[in-house]
């Protein structure tokens, strides 16, 4: 199955200059959703290879349970600030204008948990770096970084250095 082809390019979105990936289509139809799950996951089903799958909100959301019930995994939300509950960790980091900050729940995980981060577009790599920190900081072990694509013209696995990145696509 060619899952590029449920790649849709919208030019200028959310700004001028940037070609947008918009996965929705891919994300619409059930094959298609299924195959790019299974890819996520594969390569960590071994047994007690990962005991949670952290998601980047939002669109990490859409892929991150899926594949924390394929791998017998738990599922937690790295989410934008105020939005969980509790003491929490944060990181900031830039974009190419301005900049973010992610947190994630200090209680998120046992320390020493074996850690599975996805998101959906690896681009920068500012977002994931941050999420992996962030996980860290929690005691726990990132085993891997997923991504449904990967813009490889951004160098984004330079961010990730020191940790194994898989990606379904790549263009
Ligand atoms: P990054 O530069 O890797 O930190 O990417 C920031 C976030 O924006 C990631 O979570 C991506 O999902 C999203 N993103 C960045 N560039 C694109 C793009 N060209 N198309 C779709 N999503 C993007």
């Amino acid at each position: 199955m060619n899952l590029l082809s449920f790649v849709r390019d919208i030019p200028d979105y959310p700004q001028p200059g940037i070609v947008f990936k918009d996965l929705t289509p891919l994300f619409a139809d059930a094959a298609a959703f299924a195959a790019a799950i299974r890819s996520l996951a594969d390569g960590h089903t071994g047994p007690g290879e990962v005991d949670k799958v952290v998601g980047v909100e939002a669109r990490g959301f859409l892929l991150a349970g899926p594949v924390a019930v394929a791998l017998g995994a738990g599922v937690v939300p790295v989410r934008k600030p105020g939005k969980l509950p509790g003491p929490v960790h944060e990181r900031s980091y830039e974009l190419e204008y301005g900049s973010n900050t992610l947190e994630v729940l200090q209680d998120a995980f046992v320390p020493g948990e074996r850690v599975l981060v996805i998101d959906d577009v690896l681009a920068t790599g500012g977002t994931a770096a941050a999420a992996v920190h962030l996980v860290q900081e929690c005691g726990a072990t990132v085993v891997g970084v997923a991504f449904l694509l990967e813009l490889a013209f951004l160098d984004g696995r330079a961010a990730l250095d020191g940790v194994p990145v898989h990606a379904v696509l790549t263009v």
